[in-house]
């Protein structure tokens, strides 16, 4: 493809080139041979670029190789099972299995989003067929390291998960923030004090911090789905979500629905990390080598763009 790109701006190059020389002979003998050169420079740029192209591909597909999983009580058998909670877009939210976002609604029985894309990748990177589980959020840090490998669902690190599964390096960084009805007067922590019900996803840290707040009024419900329901028919005051997932929702319903930053609420920042069981440091070495090669040559930041940044309502 590039190279023939390149043979035809050559091309052309030559043709503009030839057409200004038409007054001597001499002259336009001379450019249509400048032309010549520079049609096989740039064809010589392209042979180069392909070349490069090609090594770096040898190089992922090398390291890949070099990627011992053998010793991977996990991952040695040449798949990884990923938990996931897909009611959380843009990280992880059903589709139909294409990119197209437009499609979504029409099928939407598998999970897509920024996650699914990252562990695809890293799969690829390992050499390991990846396979998709998806269950509720207050369930996938005991299915880590029974019904699956590792869990890739915008997962928080904190020390008290810390206590059951490791976590790769982070790979994002997020905060809670507070989704509330556009006529909504809350916009304080003591507003939330004296709210009658705040809405969270079982499990979660926003769960976590709605206890701490206002215990009483905390309504955990299996799915966030579920939560920003409650907060469109009436009956959450609010809910607390992570920011990026808070302004999914909010571009799902931008009438109704308005998104306060956490730090107007004092939240602290959080991280998510890939989850994975404790007994396999093979694992956590290969999936960290595979994250920190995907920063390194660009990947992640073009998986950021496409699926967090360009993120499209359903
Ligand atoms: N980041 C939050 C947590 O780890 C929410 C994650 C989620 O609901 N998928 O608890």
């Amino acid at each position: 493809m590039k190279k023939v790109l390149a043979v035809l701006l050559a091309g052309s190059m030559a043709a503009a080139l030839a057409a200004c020389g038409s007054t001597k002979s001499t002259d336009s003998a001379a450019q249509s041979s400048a032309a010549n050169t520079i049609a096989t420079e740039a064809a010589g740029a392209s042979t180069e670029a392909d070349g490069a192209a090609t090594e770096a591909a040898a190089a992922a597909t090398e390291a890949a190789a070099q990627t011992d999983l053998s010793g991977s009580k996990y991952l040695s058998d040449g798949v990884m099972t990923v938990a996931l909670n897909s009611t959380f877009p843009p990280f992880e939210y059903l589709g139909d299995g294409s990119d197209d976002f437009s499609a979504i609604t029409s099928n939407p029985t598998q999970a897509t989003g920024f996650d699914v894309a990252l562990v695809n990748e890293i799969g690829t990177r390992l050499g390991v067929k990846v396979e998709i589980e998806d269950m509720d959020f207050d369930g996938i840090i005991a299915a880590i390291g029974t019904k699956a490998d590792v869990a890739a669902t915008g997962m928080t690190i904190n020390d008290e998960r810390k206590k059951s599964v490791n976590f790769s390096d982070p790979y994002y960084d997020a905060t809670q923030a507070v989704l509330l009805t556009k006529d909504s007067s809350i916009a304080t922590e003591d507003d939330l004090k004296k709210a009658s019900s705040i809405g969270v996803q079982q499990g979660t840290t926003g769960e976590n911090i709605a206890r701490g707040i206002n215990d009483a009024a905390t309504v955990s419900v299996k799915s966030f789905n579920q939560a920003v329901a409650d907060l469109m028919n009436g009956k959450n005051d609010a809910v607390i979500v992570d920011q990026s997932t808070g302004e999914a929702f909010l571009s799902q319903n931008p009438d109704k629905l308005k998104l306060l930053p956490g730090s107007q609420f004092k939240f602290d920042t959080e991280q998510y990390g890939i989850a994975m069981p404790k007994d396999d440091e093979v694992m956590l070495g290969a999936i960290n080598g595979a994250l920190e090669a995907m920063k390194a040559d660009g990947t992640y930041d073009s998986l950021v763009e496409k699926y967090i940044n360009n993120y499209e309502a359903q």
